[in-house]
């Protein structure tokens, strides 16, 4: 079984460089292999909707008493929120170093990028409440999902015995989901060249290099904010090796890297958290459908870095106010973006907009968001994963022979 599953991971790492060489070698007509990866994606996103319900009623009711579960979700929103207001702070650091902006001339491309109206922050918080919780699971609204699973696990655990077919059943369906998904992890591989391949063919280099410092930067402030502060969280709560931290949730950033959607990475997620780095089911079931709908911290990254570079390329300098404003907002736009590929770019519209940026500046980097996104999921994903081993360290529920097993 251990063979197995180091073998899936070693698979999806060859699919990844072969798919990096074919999209170079064959540039755009590899878009022909691209339907292997809208099977992978479709696949793995027909199990969010079931899994996420079916987990968090799980995780809720087993956490058991509402004060138990009060304190779990303390510290996961606390994680998160830190982690996020972080992120955003390295990312604008860095962007402010490198400079990606300055000295570049591109033309702002004439045709309008669509933002989509922000909702508002107060919309944005009536919205988590369904109308009709059925609707939400049809439409995937993981956020409304995600409340009524709380609600469910929570009634649960107050009815008490009663309810014991009703804990059964999303016990069981859980299970099933696992296995499916298991199932459909046997197809990453393909699933990645299929997705990756297409990608680096239609961004050649010409594409990328007049906006290569953009992405030094994004990359520099990910990988930054993953040595600091994932290494160091796992390490000081969970006491667990940051290499074996990085080593197990591996296939789980490979396909949030190649699918640029935490949302639709969420079910290997878990997969990984609990099978290589032993976070219960419990804590997991909780932690991650939640970090994966509000935590972003590479999305803040992100973010830090192209306001800076919009404000750099139209010659605007940042007060000291405005950068608040820039973190704050950046904060509350990371728990609004959606897990899915180019949300970011759409919040940056808010960030911008309460920053008094141009919002024409989100033009510059359109071109290229795809590749940022892929990064920025990447950190999403980790960054969620690191507070389930966080959480699960300090309320004993870390199985640690999951882990020091791999590790020896
Ligand atoms: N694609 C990102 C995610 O799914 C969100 C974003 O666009 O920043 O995590």
């Amino acid at each position: 079984m251990k063979l197995l599953k180091g073998n899936l991971l070693t698979q999806i790492l060859i699919a990844f460089v072969i798919a990096i060489i074919l999209g170079l070698i064959f540039g755009q007509s590899i878009e022909v292999i691209k339907p292997l990866g809208d099977l992978f994606l479709r696949l793995i996103k027909f199990i969010i909707a079931p899994l996420v319900l079916s987990t968090l009623v799980i995780g809720v009711a087993s956490i058991g008493d509402p004060k138990s579960l009060g304190r779990v979700g303390t510290k996961t929103v606390s994680y998160y929120l830190i982690t996020t207001a972080v992120a955003i702070i390295i990312g604008l650091s860095i962007a402010f170093i490198i400079s990606p902006g300055k000295g570049l001339s591109i033309e702002v491309p004439s045709t309008e990028v669509e933002v989509n109206e922000t909702e508002g922050v107060i919309q944005t918080f009536l919205n988590i409440v369904p109308e009709n919780p059925f609707l939400s699971l049809a439409d995937g609204n993981i956020l409304q999902i995600i409340f009524f699973a709380i609600f469910i696990g929570l009634a649960i655990t107050l009815v008490g015995k009663k309810a014991d077919p009703v804990y059964r059943f999303f016990d069981g369906f859980a299970e099933v989901m696992f296995k499916i998904t298991g199932i459909v992890m046997r197809f990453a591989p393909i699933g990645v060249l299929g997705l990756v391949a297409p990608i680096i063919g239609q961004y050649g280099p010409q594409v990328l290099l007049p906006l290569l410092k953009i992405i030094i930067a994004v990359v520099l402030a990910c990988i930054l904010h993953t040595i600091l502060v994932y290494s160091m969280s796992v390490k000081i709560f969970a006491k667990m090796n940051p290499l074996t931290f990085f080593k197990g949730i591996a296939p789980a950033a490979v396909v949030a890297f190649s699918t640029a959607s935490s949302a639709g990475t969420l079910p290997v997620t878990i997969k990984n958290t609990q099978d290589n780095l032993g976070v219960s089911n419990k804590i997991s079931s909780f932690v991650l459908p939640l970090g994966a709908t509000i935590n972003m911290d590479g999305t803040a990254i992100y973010q830090g870095v192209a306001v800076i570079f919009i404000a750099q390329f139209y010659g605007l300098e940042l007060s000291a106010m405005q950068l608040l404003t820039v973190v704050i907002t950046t904060v509350l736009a990371s728990v609004g973006t959606a897990g899915v590929p180019g949300a970011g770019m759409i919040m940056l519209a808010m960030v911008l907009g309460a920053a008094g940026l141009p919002l024409e500046g989100i033009a510059l980097i359109a071109g290229i968001d795809r590749i940022l996104d892929m990064f920025r999921t990447t950190v999403n994903i980790v960054g969620d994963a690191s507070a389930a081993v966080v959480v699960a360290g300090t309320e004993e529920e870390l199985d640690r022979s999951a882990f020091e097993k791999q590790a020896s």
